[in-house]
């Protein structure tokens, strides 16, 4: 079952463990299993109402949490394949990456590190590892998943120096400087191709941001061109998909033949090798500025544009609203909350607004703050 897998790959076999000690897997490999075992949680099923950038009712065809998890390990596997890592592992992370993400997006995720200030902060990345560490109550043995350290550290992808040092071993790279797998490089990067050219996809969709705007971003206008060359009378929306999908194979190509000649250089023999080195999966520096280019666009004309910062700024103000009506009265917390609630208040609190979904959050507070509701 490992054969086909490179020397720098990580092997089944060789994994680091569980936290908690299990039999060993009968038919599938602890990687595979770590997959299921995502797919299985709840925290994965949430993902289908939080949101990427558009609040899950503003439309039926935009991206979701979910449908990026699904992108992001769709083009990982596909990576993986062809630099022969271990695709079972590339697919877990990429599926966990973002189950840590509270309701609405970045603006949740800043506005509840805001009100975590005081009380260690709010880092969605540590958050998917707590959610699969400790949030799931699935299983009889141990709290979580018990997934493998390689799982848990592909997704912890950032980490404050202060959270890495409460984190052991899991966190000891980003004090020292090491690198994770490339597993976890991988399904990073996968993250970054997915976002950038969904979100153009779904700007677009949405109408915030138009074919003319895009002109200005070399990584579009290119493709665009010759589109529009080969397929004169394209309608809009084949126009729109033609351009996302030669870009996310522009992108993915020289992705790999970077990649493939980082390792050519760099001669890694085994995963510690991987650790030690520089960063070996990477885009060349034009295609890193390019992707930079679309982003840097995207910030200023999608993330920022006038109508998604106002829904922003709402779902802040519930955030925020949320997590004061908790804090000042524990007894609003239901009832499977109040236990944590007593060990630790603002912790509680932030892990279930985090678990969230967005329809949830609008729920909840309607009920805390509508004078007619129930
Ligand atoms: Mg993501």
């Amino acid at each position: 079952m490992t054969s086909n897998l490179a020397s720098y790959a990580i092997h089944p076999d060789q994994t680091k463990g569980r936290r908690h000690k299990e039999p060993a897997a009968q038919a599938r490999t602890e990687f595979q299993r770590d997959r299921d075992r995502i797919v299985h949680s709840t925290g994965f099923r949430r993902l289908e109402y939080k949101t990427q950038v558009f609040v899950n009712h503003e439309g039926d065809l935009f991206r979701t949490r979910l449908t990026h998890s699904l992108e992001v390990a769709q083009i990982g596997r596909s990576i993986a394949r062809v630099l022969a890592l271990n695709e079972d592992l590339t697919e877990a992370i990429a599926l966990a990456h973002d189950l840590g993400h509270t309701p609405f997006g970045h603006a949740g995720q800043d506005a509840l590190h805001e009100c975590m200030h005081d009380h260690g902060g709010f880092e969605h990345n540590l958050q998917s590892l707590r959610v699969v560490d400790q949030l799931e109550e699935h299983y009889a043995e141990f709290d979580g998943l018990n997934l493998c350290y390689e799982t848990r550290e592909g997704i912890l992808k950032h980490c404050s120096k202060e959270n890495a040092q409460q984190l052991g071993e899991l966190g000891a790279r980003f004090l020292n400087g090491r690198r994770p797998s490339l597993e976890a490089q991988l399904a990073n990067l996968a993250d970054e191709i997915a976002y950038n050219n969904h979100d153009v996809d779904d700007g677009l969709r949405s109408g915030l941001i138009t074919l003319e705007q895009l002109a200005e971003v070399e990584l579009f206008e290119r493709h665009a061109v010759i589109v529009r060359k080969a397929y004169p009378e394209i309608n809009e929306r084949r126009l729109v998909h033609e351009i996302v999908r030669r870009m996310i194979n522009a992108l993915v190509m020289d992705l790999l033949q970077t990649t493939q000649q980082r390792i050519a250089d760099q001669k890694p023999h085994s995963i510690e090798d991987v650790r030690n080195c520089g960063e070996l999966i990477a885009f060349s520096d034009s295609m890193r500025a390019e992707s930079k280019a679309l982003k840097k666009f995207l910030y200023d004309n999608l993330y920022r544009h006038y109508r998604v910062m106002r829904m922003s700024e709402k779902a802040k103000r519930i955030i925020r609203d949320l997590f004061d009506a908790f804090m000042q009265e524990p007894r609003l917390l239901p009832t499977q909350h109040q236990k944590k609630a007593h060990e630790n208040l603002s912790r509680t609190v932030a892990d279930y607004i985090a678990g969230m979904t967005d329809r949830y959050a609008m729920r909840e507070h309607r009920r805390l703050f509508a004078v007619e509701e129930e």
